[in-house]
């Protein structure tokens, strides 16, 4: 599929051209085992085993390619078996730099490695890239990036932490599950892995589990693909479809949660029971500029802190009707989360202090509901909290 299509047209189109045998247009289940040998010579297709490939994850391996302007995507079971399979890389000794406020489940990832491979990780600030250079050793392989971060919404920026990466010779891996393809390439940026959950955004209905790696480096591709078919964590075909099905709305929806976040944002900081306010889309977010300049969009995630303590904060997220308590994102549907109770429960006081994960804070994901419904349901929470 040619690249100069632009972004929705490739995400309706890329990898999903009609069946050749039935004119279907859309990419259809493949829910088979195996295929059929022509002769002991040749297989039949390019296909042999659906372990080791499977036409409707490779459709939405190749949509996915194109949407983040890579070269090699390819679907896994969840986002954390996308992430293991960039750890995998890794052999006992090498060290990560990892940006101090990444997903919880990749702090409980690098415990493992640490474990039972010796693999250690330095957690930086990356606001700071004196700390992060500081951190690297002679071992350093891999850099491990996140933006905008959970559940603050900080921006960092990835253009320059790319070039330190490479730099120190060692590989960078941007987790783009918030930000989305649609709002920033951070494979253009130099970054040598980009790793999603789809089970956020890019499905973005809430009804599936899936995670993702998608790169240019030809040599590496063989060796995530060798993570994929052979350690066997790979998408199953009705999930690719339904990943492949969400990723088309993927642009419409991203415009109309951001649309609905920034209203929502506004709508919080200016609300006499709300403290603060940190949404990138707001002039006095901390990383404003960095957003604009970087990102195509400011995208869909709030956070807020309310005033007063856990009771009052409890009562907020407790009271919200359309905004549903669960955690996860990227749906299609509101939610609101407590992280100190919820996310980042297992943190050590001193942790969460490091990390700012404060007793007054909720992170939204805000849906694409009608925003006025949602700007009403958030005000009676409030005025019960
Ligand atoms: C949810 C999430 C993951 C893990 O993805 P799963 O699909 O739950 O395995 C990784 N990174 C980020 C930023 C996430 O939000």
């Amino acid at each position: 599929m040619s690249s100069s299509l632009r972004f929705e047209t490739r995400a309706i189109r890329a990898g999903q051209p009609p069946c050749p045998a039935t004119g279907a247009i859309v990419t259809p289940i493949y829910a088979t085992t195996n295929y059929q040998f022509e002769s002991l010579d040749r297989e039949g297709g390019g296909y042999e085993y659906s372990r080791v490939q499977n036409p409707t994850r490779k459709a939405a391996e190749e949509c996915l390619a194109s949407l983040e302007g890579a070269n090699h995507a390819f679907l896994f079971a969840s986002g954390m078996a996308a992430e293991s399979a960039v750890f995998g890389l890794l052999s006992s000794g090498d060290h990560v730099v990892c940006i101090r406020d990444v997903y919880g489940g990749t702090i409980s990832l690098l415990k493992m490695l640490q474990k039972h491979h010796g693999i250690e990780t330095t957690y930086v600030d990356c606001a700071q890239i004196s700390e992060v250079e500081a951190a690297f050793r002679p071992n350093t392989r891999l850099l491990w990036l996140e933006s905008p971060t959970n559940p603050l919404t900080y921006v960092i920026d990835l253009r320059s932490l790319c070039a330190l990466g490479k730099r120190h010779g060692a590989w960078v891996a941007v987790d783009n599950t918030f930000a989305t393809p649609y709002l920033q390439n951070p494979l253009s940026w130099g970054a040598d892995f980009v790793v999603h959950s789809a089970t956020k955004y890019l499905g973005g209905h809430s009804d599936l589990t899936a995670g993702a790696v998608a790169l240019n480096d030809a040599t590496l591709a063989d060796a995530i693909w060798d993570q994929q078919a052979i350690a066997g964590g790979i998408l199953s075909p009705f999930e690719a479809w339904l990943t492949l099905r969400g990723m088309k709305t993927l642009a419409i929806r991203m415009r109309a949660h951001q649309e609905n976040a920034i209203a929502v944002a506004r709508f919080l900081a200016e609300h006499p029971k709300i403290e603060r306010v940190l949404y990138p889309g707001l002039p006095d977010h901390p990383q404003h500029l960095l957003a604009k300049e970087q990102m195509r969009g400011f995208g869909g995630m709030v956070c807020a802190f309310v005033k007063g303590g856990r009771e009052e904060t409890k009562r907020f997220c407790e009271g919200t009707r359309l905004f549903l308590l669960a955690s996860s994102l990227g749906g299609v549907e509101s939610l609101i989360g407590y992280p100190l109770i919820m996310s980042h429960s297992g943190l050590t006081e001193e942790e969460r202090h490091l990390r700012e994960i404060a007793d007054n804070m909720v992170r939204l994901s805000v849906g694409i509901e009608h925003v006025d419904d949602l700007i009403e349901d958030l005000d009676q929470a409030l005025k019960g909290s």
